[in-house]
């Protein structure tokens, strides 16, 4: 697959072309819930949608949470600015997302986004309107995060392509925050190409995030794929059979080894300790007083006043809350904030020890898309197990892409590649070989916008 954004300046358009689209997509989304807000003005150039968390001046940046409800910024984040900067590209809207990030499927939000494939199948989470709106608009990408995970696994989902770079290469400035030591913004496109497109117009220095510090991009190609046997036999075994007919075709090319881990496995644990804590911090301002619902009668009593303005939180956002203050309190703190972080360390060792000597590579989620319906059954803990493949890398900062290689009864499986730190170019170089080389064609029945 070529450049959907090069593509798209040699195509003549209809002279109502923005008109058409938008009505499309209008009526597409009535479906689907893949914007929150559709930009009915946008008349130039490429379109690129922004999750919801990234603030876009004018636009609603509601965090996919009642709390924001109303939210207008009056500012652009540092990415919006720079995909407005040349006027190539045309804000289309912002997308749907899980409350703050929060979920892997897209469901812990008042109205979720739909599968592209089947609208009664889960879109993935947290960024779930992003590969949405990626696979219903052929000309198209969209501005996403990830904390643990949240831009490959919709992307897995609806088939397209999800990149989250290095930790600390793209300015974080007007992000809504999750977790910060976690946050990442990256893209979700239909090529790699596009990815990359995007990611070098976003990335670099920000005098207004001093945390963005990674300048310097490699390509290192690397000819060793590296699989953790461990945890792919944790995957299901439709999901597994069809990733050991990609290792096989990838053999070709590749020398495929099968590689133990202790530590990545147990990843799960010392991440949600790790953002349950962060986010329990970040929450902390949601009080209703400057930021969150206005809560109008002053006159109650401190507790309650802060109670009914804290009741704008889902349930996944109490439950994080309450476990996050419980993790950072003083009797408990060693016993789980400190051990996490050491194991996080540990993990990252580990992989940044292999990942001097090839790439990893996993499916990206253990299962296809389950329905909305029986994923609404499953526990918090049966969520948390389904970013076993995500989280390790996420947890390290290393950039990482999802891209879609096969489907099961027609839903899109997709494959993640991890790369070493700022060796970005080397997992899109990747990706782009093997689009060209396998074809992969969409299925989804949207039409094509
Ligand atoms: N599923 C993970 C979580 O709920 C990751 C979400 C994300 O990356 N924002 O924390």
């Amino acid at each position: 697959m070529a450049s959907y954004i090069r593509e798209f300046n040699e195509i003549e358009k209809p002279k109502d072309y923005y008109e058409g689209l938008i009505e499309g997509i209008e009526k597409l989304n009535g479906t689907y819930d893949a914007f929150n807000v559709i930009n009915k003005s946008a008349r130039t150039g490429f379109l690129f949608s922004t999750k919801a968390n990234i603030c876009v001046k004018g636009f609603e940046t509601d965090a996919g949470s009642k709390m924001l409800k109303g939210y207008v910024p009056p500012f652009n984040a540092t990415v919006a600015d720079r995909m407005l900067a040349k006027k190539d590209f045309s804000f289309i809207g912002v997308t749907n997302m899980d409350e703050f990030g929060f979920g892997t499927f897209g469901i812990n939000t008042e109205i979720p986004a739909k599968n592209a494939f089947d609208s009664e199948y889960v879109a993935g989470g947290s960024s779930s309107g992003s590969a949405v709106a990626t696979a219903m608009i052929k000309y198209h990408v969209s501005v996403a995060e990830s904390t643990g995970g949240s831009i490959a696994a919709p992307a897995a989902l609806n088939g397209v392509v999800g990149f989250t770079p290095t930790y600390g290469s793209v300015s974080r400035y007007g992000l809504i925050d999750y977790a910060n030591s976690l946050d990442k913004i990256g893209v979700m496109a239909r090529s790699s190409e596009d990815a990359r497109i995007v990611f070098d117009r976003i990335r670099g220095r920000d005098d207004y995030d001093t945390t963005c510090s990674v300048e310097k991009i490699s390509s290192e190609k690397k000819s060793r794929i590296f699989v953790m046997d461990s945890m792919l036999s944790k995957a299901d075994q439709k999901v597994r059979g069809a990733f050991e007919r990609l290792l096989d075709r990838l053999s070709r090319d590749y020398s495929v080894e099968h590689v133990d881990s202790a530590t990545m496995e147990k990843a799960i644990a010392p991440y949600y300790i790790i953002a349950m804590a962060e986010a329990s911090t970040n929450l902390a301002k949601y009080t209703g007083y400057k930021y969150g619902a206005m809560s109008q009668d002053f006159y109650k009593q401190y507790n309650e006043f802060f109670t009914d303005a804290r009741e704008g939180f889902g349930i996944e956002a109490k439950r994080r809350i309450l476990l996050g203050t419980f993790i950072r309190s003083e009797s408990v703190k060693d016993k789980y904030y400190a051990k996490a972080l050491a194991i996080r360390s540990m993990i990252m060792h580990e992989m940044d020890r292999l990942l001097k000597d090839g790439y990893i590579l996993s499916p990206t989620l253990p299962i296809t898309a389950p329905k909305i319906a029986d994923a609404r059954k499953l526990s918090p803990v049966e969520n948390y197990a389904m970013d076993l493949f995500t989280i390790p890398p996420n947890l390290g900062g290393f950039p990482h892409i999802s891209f879609p290689y096969d489907y099961i009864d027609g839903m899109p499986l997709g494959a993640q590649l991890v790369t070493g730190h700022g060796n970005d170019y080397a997992i899109l170089d990747f990706v782009k070989e093997w689009e060209s080389s396998f074809n992969y064609t969409y299925k989804h029945n949207l039409g094509e916008l």
